[in-house]
């Protein structure tokens, strides 16, 4: 079998554009994945372009090989958009490798640890206490008892103390809505310094915080381990690292209780497989980041299934975002031929050959990419934030 074909789609989803991926072959099987960056979105198709004409005439069962000649065939490596384009056409290659063999991916990584994926919601969101304590029953009322949400605007690396008891009262709020037995994650974004974290985590230990991530920018784990050294929270981060030379610091300095890689982003199906494994190591759990399309759920979903330290896979739940009106994508489970299938708080995988979904690609081209202006967020000053 030989590769004849690479092709990159993208499609409105929303809150962002989803570039997916399809890798077709001369024996009619096709081969799909997700290579979405946000706003970077003509970028990632190029790039999907470009890192795709090295695989016609590749024979599709060579996925190492094939990585290897992606990722090492240049002198200029990883960031997100060429990270994400590999992955995204890592992850077309095992979706073949399933339908060729008619086994499902997880199979193929070692077979299943667990009945079903444990999911949690990436919701509620708000700018107000009000808007997040009312979307975070929302959110329950969907039969999700786990749950992620920023309780804090824009910090200064050392801010007004007030700030982190505002933050805080949030987070009070919000549990006290939910009552004690629902897993309550913080996302702060990146938006603090060392400092002004560990005031923040000190503040919130007491609301039973399930974990707390990016509090700081991975980029600099030592910075990251002064933050984990200081909070009894378990602390999560790893969405904006890429391949495992990224992660390795990561748990050698003990930055992390939770490593959050994307498959879309960090080099695909095999290559998160290798960073949990390396978390394994530190004793460090495993929560795929996910807040892309359903195809990335189901590729997140197949390494999880395969992975003994998984704990818990990331969730869109479908909303308008106050700052984004037109945030939604109502066509989101549509996009699948066959909508994954979420019950009790858990994934269930198909058992079908491969990723195991495929796309619709009516819905597909219903929903084109479009343009988006990104809001940036701003200190009081009006200086440039961290987003
Ligand atoms: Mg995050």
């Amino acid at each position: 079998m030989r590769i004849t074909e690479v092709e990159a789609i993208s499609v409105d989803g929303g809150s962002r554009n989803w570039v997916f991926v399809r890798i077709l072959t001369d024996e009619g099987i096709i081969g799909i994945g997700e290579a979405t960056v946000e706003w970077h979105t003509s970028s990632v198709v190029a790039a999907v372009d470009e890192i795709g004409e090295l695989l016609i005439g590749e024979d599709p069962s060579r996925i190492e090989h094939i990585w290897q000649k992606m990722y090492r065939g240049r002198r200029f490596r990883g960031g997100p958009v060429v990270m994400s384009a590999i992955s995204g056409l890592e992850v077309a290659l095992w979706d073949i490798k399933g339908k060729v063999l008619n086994t499902p991916i997880y199979e193929l990584l070692g077979g299943s640890c667990r009945e079903s994926i444990p999911v949690y919601a990436n919701a509620p969101f708000g700018t107000s206490r009000q808007e997040l304590v009312d979307g975070a029953l929302g959110v329950m009322l969907l039969g999700f008892d786990a749950l992620k949400f920023c309780p804090i605007h824009t910090v200064l690396e050392v801010d007004d103390p007030l700030l982190i008891r505002e933050a805080a009262d949030t987070v009070a709020a919000v549990r006290a809505a939910v009552g004690p037995t629902t897993r309550l994650a913080i996302d702060v974004a990146c938006r603090l310094s060392p400092a002004m974290a560990i005031q923040f985590a000190r503040a919130v230990e007491e609301f039973d915080i399930w974990f707390l991530e990016e509090p700081i920018r991975a980029e600099n784990p030592e910075a990251l381990a002064l933050v984990a050294r200081a909070t009894t929270i378990p602390i999560a981060a790893g969405e904006q690292l890429y391949t495992r030379w990224n992660f390795r610091e990561l748990f050698s300095r003990h930055a992390v209780s939770l490593v959050q890689p994307d498959v879309a982003h960090c080099g695909g199906i095999a290559e998160t497989r290798r960073v949990a494994a390396m978390a394994e190591i530190s004793y460090v759990g495993f929560a795929p980041h996910n807040p892309l399309s359903p195809v990335n759920t189901a590729a997140s979903a197949h390494v999880a299934m395969a992975t003994p330290n998984f704990v818990t896979l990331e969730y869109k739940v479908e909303a308008s975002l106050p700052w984004l009106p037109d945030a939604a994508a109502p066509w989101r489970d549509s996009i699948l031929q066959t909508p994954l299938e979420l019950r009790d708080g858990a994934l269930r995988l198909p058992r079908a050959p491969g990723l195991g979904v495929e796309l619709d690609l009516e819905t597909c081209r219903r929903h084109p990419a479009r343009s988006r202006k990104p809001t940036f967020p701003q200190q009081r000053d009006g200086a440039l934030a961290e987003f």
